[in-house]
């Protein structure tokens, strides 16, 4: 693979560079620095990706005559990676990144026309509708029906898991609308608005912080709910194929320089808590040797994202790497989060009880020990669906047996 970068990328790597000092301001860096999983609230949110919008870099995936920056892989590749590398927040990646480049491989041009400019401006929000109560990693098993009447569907039934349900303005959503021929034959890709009559949305608290308003998953329940026929993606019975091609899109991602950024942070916090020696932790012998393992495994998977990255942009396909490169991520992600943890001990526990006091309708008292300890414990707890979410890694290890080991 070549990893040389020319003169041309490392200017666009500089203005990039100079874009976030001016753009990822002190408020947004104060509010990401609590932020328990990456993203800011919907407003902070909204703020961010707009700044994105205005400079035309809200979406690097998308083409340029959807108003994508038209960049080449390399140049997208070098623009995440500095991203993640400042530790910016993640675009909401439900409509930019997952239903937008649905719409543009199976949308009507009214419905590309409808739906991606105020997708792209950030002007309307999305949520993921796909698993259900009983259908999550066996997704072609799902129940909720959408019956035709007229030039309308009638949804019933409920989703679950449904991140960001609650800011949503649109839901992209799988419906069974035959029960004909294969599971996967019957299901339709269908768009909803999510203030139509008959849903409820209703918020699932998570350890992670069960704050007012601060969920971030929920269940949603349809009932007799009248979608028009023009919402339907692609031909009715088509749902499986357009919710394959979404699921590429859903499993990449720049992890090495994520992790990088994640355990950076954590030698800082290492090199100002105390050891039990009195001394400080980075030098605790025990504690470097994990934190050096973790740099290994960080340099192995931003290694395996390199090779992948060099692989496409020279036209190979991605087949069964991406699944390689999400396993690898999310683990070290989550153990990344765990040393964290470690590093202040005693100081992260405060957020439990800080929490159920505010829950409760008590003040919290104030909490002991540095800033920095106060999102780890939630993020730790957050993590733990990254081996969850977007096919488990038991679901990965099972596509790595079979296409690459040939199992
Ligand atoms: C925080 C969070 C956010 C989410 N956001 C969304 C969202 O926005 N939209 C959405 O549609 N969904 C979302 N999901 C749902 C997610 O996609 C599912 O949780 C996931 O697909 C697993 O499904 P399940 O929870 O039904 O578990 P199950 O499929 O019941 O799995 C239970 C366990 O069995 C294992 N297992 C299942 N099948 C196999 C197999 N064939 N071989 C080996 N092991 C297997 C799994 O790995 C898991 O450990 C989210 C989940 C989480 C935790």
């Amino acid at each position: 693979m070549n990893l040389e970068y020319s003169a041309g990328e490392q200017r666009f790597r500089e203005e990039v560079r100079a874009w976030i000092d001016e753009a990822y301001d002190a408020e947004l860096r104060e509010m990401m620095a609590q932020s328990k999983n990456g993203y800011l609230d919907k407003e902070g949110q909204r703020c961010w990706q707009k700044k994105l919008h205005a400079r035309g870099w809200a979406a690097p995936d998308w083409p340029a005559e959807y108003g994508g920056p038209g960049w080449t892989p390399t140049e997208r590749f070098l623009f995440q990676s500095e991203i993640a590398a400042a530790g910016c927040p993640r675009v909401v990646p439900m409509g930019l990144k997952m239903v937008a480049p649905v719409i543009m491989r199976f949308g009507t041009e009214l419905q590309k026309a409808r739906f991606l400019p105020p997708t792209l401006s950030s002007d309307i929000f999305w949520c993921q509708g796909y698993s259900e109560p009983g259908s999550g990693s066996d997704l072609s098993s799902l129940q909720m029906k959408a019956v035709r009447d007229g030039d309308h569907y009638v949804l019933n039934g409920s989703k679950i898991w449904t991140t960001h349900a609650q800011w949503a303005d649109w839901m992209f959503c799988l419906v069974r609308t035959s029960r004909d021929g294969s599971k996967q034959a019957g299901i339709s890709f269908l768009l909803v608005e999510m203030k139509t009559p008959g849903i409820t949305v209703d918020p699932l608290p998570l350890l992670d912080g069960p704050m007012p308003g601060e969920q971030e998953v929920n269940q949603v329940f349809f009932e007799d709910v009248r979608v028009p026929l023009e919402n339907l993606i692609g031909e009715e019975g088509q749902g499986w194929t357009c919710a394959k091609y979404l699921l590429e899109f859903e499993r990449g991602g720049a992890y090495g320089p994520t992790l990088r950024y994640q355990l950076e942070k954590v030698r800082q916090i290492a090199a100002r808590q105390p050891a039990d020696d009195g001394g400080r932790l980075i030098d605790d012998a025990s504690f470097r040797r994990k934190l050096l393992e973790l740099e290994i495994q960080v340099e192995a998977v931003d290694a395996a994202e390199l090779r992948l990255f060099s692989g496409v942009s020279s036209g190979a396909s991605i087949g069964a790497a991406s699944s390689m490169v999400k396993l690898a991520g999310t683990e070290t992600l989550q153990a990344i989060s765990e040393l964290a943890v470690e590093a202040v001990g005693p100081q992260g526990w405060p957020f439990i009880r800080d929490t159920w006091a505010e829950v409760q309708g008590r003040a919290a008292a104030p909490r002991p020990g540095p800033d920095y300890a106060g999102a780890l414990l939630p993020r730790y707890f957050n993590y733990r669906k990254t081996s969850i979410y977007g096919g488990s890694s038991e679901i990965q290890r099972n596509i790595i047996a079979k296409q690459v080991l040939g199992l």
